[in-house]
């Protein structure tokens, strides 16, 4: 018998992948989570039926989310993540030497645990010393630190549920808050080919908090459309004139210092959509 998984990408379109062995599949009281092992993908976590990451894909998310920023600002020591419980970002943040600390704040104990337990490629970096877990809703948390991050990343699952609040114009004055005064967030804001009206409100509402606003685009071929966007907002530095000096044993499979810079070169779709 043949079993596929079926995402529905949007009402009348899905992308379904082969699966070899379910590993986990538990209601957890904030979603339903299952790891399961798939023929072109390799293992993937899968929360309410949306693919969150892969084995075989992990790299473009992880590595755009983290080095745009951290590339970016020019002595980060303190980072934030908020979700990102599969410890993919964290794995890429503690690449860079200069940070002391990186907090992931994940809502979803059982995320954690899973991914630990069947995703160790890319959640190993959460037992590093440097890393510090904290299991609670990112909204509290940001909303009760403030002045302390260099960067914050908000690597959460699509705008609904939990992670409603972790879009729009509130939340990013928090973020802002939350920064020290040269800071820089970053936030996965889905993608503008099938959720233009998500791309554009998210850019707009950081663009009337912070003094630089960017989009930035990678192709992740799980997320819907292949096409995904990322907004950065920055106090003080701005992410597209940077010169990126990449030392060369950082491991990298997608991030560049030259795609650094190209990266926020925006097809003319996508800039009619954020102007
Ligand atoms: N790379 C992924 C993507 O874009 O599909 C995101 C992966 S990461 C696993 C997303 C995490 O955000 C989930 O584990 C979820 O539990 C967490 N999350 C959702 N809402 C949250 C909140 N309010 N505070 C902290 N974490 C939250």
């Amino acid at each position: 018998m043949e079993l596929w998984l079926k995402e529905g990408q949007i009402e009348d379109a899905v992308m379904t992948y082969k699966i070899k062995e379910t590993l986990v599949r538990r209601m957890t009281p904030y979603q339903d989570l299952a790891i399961v092992d798939t023929y072109a993908f390799g293992r993937m976590l899968v929360l309410d039926g949306i693919v969150q990451t892969t084995i075989k894909d992990e790299y473009v998310y992880h590595e755009m989310i983290t080095h745009i920023p951290l590339f970016t600002h020019p002595n980060p020591k303190k980072v934030l993540v908020v979700g990102g419980g599969d410890g993919g970002a964290i794995r890429e943040i503690l690449k860079h030497p200069s940070v002391e600390k990186a907090v992931l704040c994940e809502i979803d104990g059982c995320v954690i645990e899973e991914c630990k337990k069947h995703l160790p490629e890319i959640s190993y970096a959460l037992d590093n010393p440097r890393c510090e877990v904290f299991v609670g809703d990112g909204i509290k948390y940001v909303h009760e630190h403030k002045n302390e991050f260099d960067v914050i990343i908000v690597d959460s699952t699509d705008p609904f549920g939990a992670a409603e609040g972790l879009f729009g114009g509130s939340f990013y004055k928090e973020i802002f808050d939350c920064l020290t005064e040269d800071g820089i967030f970053v936030a996965q804001t889905e993608t503008p080919f099938y959720l233009p009206d998500v791309v554009k409100k998210v850019y707009k509402d950081a663009k009337a908090v912070f003094p630089i606003t960017k989009l930035f685009m990678a192709a992740i071929p799980t997320y819907p459309s292949g096409y995904w966007s990322f907004t950065i907002g920055s106090k003080k530095y701005d992410p597209e004139s940077v010169k990126v000096d990449l030392p060369e044993d950082m491991k990298l499979k997608y991030y560049t210092a030259k795609l650094h810079n190209a990266c926020f070169t925006l097809p003319k779709f996508i800039e009619d959509i954020i102007r």
